[in-house]
């Protein structure tokens, strides 16, 4: 039994469109899988949230700098 043959609109490859395929029917399987949460924190962020989380890290990195001068003098 043939399936519809669509082109994913995230990776352009081609894959068959199954009735039982999970998420969207214009993304491949590959695609439609939700992604580990790991990744999500690296590849999902727009401009505004690296520039957010650039600013908390350095506002932690400044913080434990203060407490490690403090502690040593
Ligand atoms: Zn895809």
């Amino acid at each position: 039994m043939a399936f519809p043959i669509r082109v994913c609109a995230v990776c352009s490859e081609e894959f068959e469109l199954k009735p039982d395929k999970p998420g969207f029917a214009n993304r491949c399987p590959a695609c439609s899988e939700p992604e580990p949460a790991t990744s999500t924190t690296n590849r999902g962020m727009d401009a505004d949230e690296r520039k957010t989380q650039k600013e908390a890290n350095e506002a932690r990195r400044q913080a434990m700098r203060n407490l490690l001068y403090r502690k040593d003098s």
